[in-house]
């Protein structure tokens, strides 16, 4: 699907910058901040503004299309990925409930950190559920 039709199906007024912040996102293979995006857009595309440049990305993250990741340092910005689900069980009731995959944010912050790309994860998560917490919770 093109970026143009992309915006618009997102409501979003099609402009080149960006087109520009789009394709710079997918061409990136690790988490990019406003400050590289402004670099590479103006090495690349045009000269936006870096004003201009956060409030896109600002729009973007609203419309769902890219995540913003806190890390030490300036916030990276990656466009969103499919997704994969885990299951969580409940160690009393055996109850299960699939969340979104919460290691998107931890593979760009291994990037940055130690520069490796994730390339499996397996996740073993153990937990109790609410109905069985607060039944738990009225016991005592
Ligand atoms: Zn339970
Ligand atoms: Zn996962």
């Amino acid at each position: 699907m093109s970026w143009e039709r992309y915006l618009k199906d997102n409501n979003i007024r099609i402009t080149s910058g960006r087109i520009a912040i789009l394709n710079i996102l997918k061409s990136s293979n690790k988490g990019l901040s406003a400050e590289n995006i402004y670099d590479l857009c103006k090495k690349q595309y045009e000269n936006l503004n870096l004003s201009t440049i956060y409030r896109t990305l600002e729009l973007f993250e609203e419309k769902e299309i890219i995540k913003k990741i806190n890390i030490d340092g300036p916030a990276l910005y990656v466009l969103k990925k499919e997704g994969h689900k885990h299951l969580l069980k409940c160690d009393l009731c055996n109850k299960s409930v699939e969340i979104q995959c919460p290691m998107e944010e931890i593979e760009e912050i291994i990037k940055a950190q130690a520069g490796f790309s994730l390339t499996e994860h397996k996740l073993e998560l153990k937990g109790v559920c609410e109905e069985c917490k607060d039944k738990k919770n009225s016991r005592n």
